[in-house]
């Protein structure tokens, strides 16, 4: 009998609903512990096709570069939710991300009559292939909506992510998963109570 193809597929993949907080989320809690699922160059590369920023970089170095970006932006991004003063260092590594960026605009024609500029990015050292991801957190940064952008609310949980809901009441990662253990957790505490 022929065995489905295993795919492997990152745990909280796509939960994030926004690429910078989809790559703060390659850190989830599992078991009570924290899991870096960047444990290679190829991770990071999987990684930032996954989320829309697909490099051709051919060296060494991704991963280091990529979990100082990460921890970083996690450090800018958990600050500026709490209303704090952005650490001047993390600050400091976003803008030499920024700094290391080369890119440009194409204009290009997808139907006729119709155009759009599509971003063209150089990838010659790790810092460029990470630079769209620099670039799309500091628009985070700047002008993200802050109400809209939270953790999770579960304490066995550390996924950030975009609420995107019309009503804005988003509070899980995920409802099949942090919602529905709170589900039950809440279930099983009223018939304790009764
Ligand atoms: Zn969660």
């Amino acid at each position: 009998m022929a065995h489905p193809t295993e795919i492997s597929i990152s745990p909280t993949a796509n939960l994030g609903d926004h690429p910078v907080l989809e790559f703060l989320n390659t850190v989830p809690l599992i078991d009570g512990q924290l899991q870096d699922l960047f444990q290679s160059d190829a991770d990071v590369f999987a990684t930032l096709a996954r989320i829309g920023y697909p490099a051709t970089f051919h060296g060494t170095g991704l991963l280091a570069a990529a979990r100082t970006l990460r921890e970083d932006l996690r450090s800018l991004i958990t600050a500026r939710k709490a209303g704090n003063p952005l650490d001047p260092k993390a600050l400091a590594t976003l803008n030499r991300f920024l700094r290391a960026a080369s890119s440009y605009l194409d204009l290009i024609q997808p139907h006729p009559g119709q155009f759009a500029l599509k971003k063209v990015w150089s990838h010659q050292t790790p810092e460029q292939a990470l630079a769209p991801v620099a670039e799309a957190a500091a628009e985070l940064l700047a002008s993200g909506d802050f109400d809209l952008i939270r953790r999770c609310e579960s304490d066995t949980c550390v996924l950030w992510f975009y609420d995107r809901t019309k009503s804005h009441h988003r509070r899980w990662c995920s409802m099949a998963s942090c919602g529905n253990r709170h589900k039950v957790a809440a279930f099983r505490k009223r018939r304790s109570e009764a």
